[in-house]
């Protein structure tokens, strides 16, 4: 029999019962549990949290990606810009927009794209550039902007491992056209499921109104309503929105020992010489897990194991899927980078012995 890790890579986060459950309750016995008062109000405090007014929330942050494309205008037939090294949602959304995803290589340092990658993966057929800030650790978001600007491209921030990671100062959330964030059961805030967006043009909230729910505008007459766009059920519900509310109220501090985990791992393996991921001087990463990079990864999850330690590469380079089989490309930074490294446990449930714990089993070595 095998005993769970000590310390677990992902751990859910739930506000306390006492500030939960009665709110839960109300919800759920007010006859109003489908999208209504609770929903704008989630959306305007989640509005407030990143700092940008222009949000809209879905069931989930892969409804939220595939609207977000469809508002950039992606159409059947185009190309899009993306990342191999990612959570299968960011690409399956691609896919979801009839479009196909154009791998750009990675940073073998810390497994983000870059504006060389990017610029290098551009085609004629290219429609909107989406990045991924992987683990939390922003990518080089201006250079980006900078070079989709110069090909009058729109951008989307997959942030959904980067709820309060800042660039240049400024918390994600505002940067790009299009920022996506995901409330799924393990990311920094949860609803449960659920997904923002936030945006830059306030014109296109009502269309994104509409096509997250049937493609019906919900304030006119249902009698006058023309569907003249095919529109989908993602839509946010009061109860998911009722758990958000709550869960943005206690997430702050959350969010800050994230980080202030991640800050000590960065000093600590620094200072023994174990390699952890780099990055530019104007990102912030909001440490969703922690990067470390080794030529014996898998050795180094073996130990880790031994002493009570989850760690794991989590996902699955895209690239390698048999429905992206068509898209392949090589790729030598995401090659480097996706056998070297190993993500360990960062969050909010890493405790002072814990982290300290970490520390010292990876200096023993393996
Ligand atoms: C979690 C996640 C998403 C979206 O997830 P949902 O489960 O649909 O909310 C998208 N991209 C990345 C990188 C993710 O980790």
């Amino acid at each position: 029999m095998t005993t769970p890790p000590a310390v677990p890579l992902f751990k859910v986060f739930m506000a306390p019962p006492a500030a939960l459950m009665p709110r839960l309750e109300a919800v759920l016995y007010s006859g109003q549990i489908s999208e209504g008062e609770p929903v704008a109000e989630f959306e305007q405090r989640f509005g407030d949290f990143v700092g940008n007014p222009h949000c809209l929330s879905f069931y989930s942050g892969t409804a939220a990606l595939h609207i977000a494309l469809l508002l950039a205008g992606v159409q059947p037939g185009d190309d899009v810009v993306s990342t191999a090294m990612t959570a299968e949602p960011t690409n399956l959304a691609i896919r979801h927009a009839g479009a196909t995803p154009r791998w750009a290589d990675v940073d073998p340092r810390n497994g983000n794209v870059t504006a060389q990658t990017i610029a290098a993966a551009l085609t004629p057929r290219t429609r909107a550039i989406l990045v991924v800030h992987y683990g939390g650790i922003p990518v080089p978001i201006e250079a980006i902007l900078a070079l989709a600007a110069q090909h009058g491209l729109p951008v989307i921030e997959d942030a959904a491992h980067a709820l309060g990671a800042r660039y240049n100062g400024r918390l994600l959330g505002s940067h790009s056209p299009f920022v996506m964030f995901s409330l799924q059961a393990i990311k920094h805030l949860t609803s449960v499921d659920g997904g923002m967006l936030t945006l830059a043009d306030r014109e296109l909230l009502p269309r994104g109104r509409r096509l997250r729910w049937f493609g019906i505008d919900r304030a006119a007459s249902r009698t006058d309503v023309d569907v003249s766009e095919v529109g989908f059920k993602y839509h946010m519900n009061n109860v998911n929105a009722t758990i958000g509310l709550t869960q943005l109220e206690h997430i702050a501090p959350m969010i800050a020992r994230h980080v202030a985990n991640g800050r000590y791992f960065d000093a600590a393996f620094d200072a023994i010489g174990v390699e952890r991921c780099a990055f530019d001087a104007a990102a912030d990463p909001s440490y969703w897990f922690y990067t470390l990079l080794s030529d014996d990864a898998d050795g180094l999850a073996r130990h880790l194991a031994a002493h009570g330690i989850a760690s794991s590469k989590a996902h699955r380079r895209n690239d390698l899927h048999s429905v992206f089989a068509d898209c392949r490309v090589a790729l030598p930074g995401l090659d480097r980078f996706y056998a070297r490294m190993l993500h360990i446990p960062c969050g909010w449930w890493v405790d002072d012995e814990a982290r300290a714990r970490i520390v010292e089993t990876v200096r023993r070595g393996w």
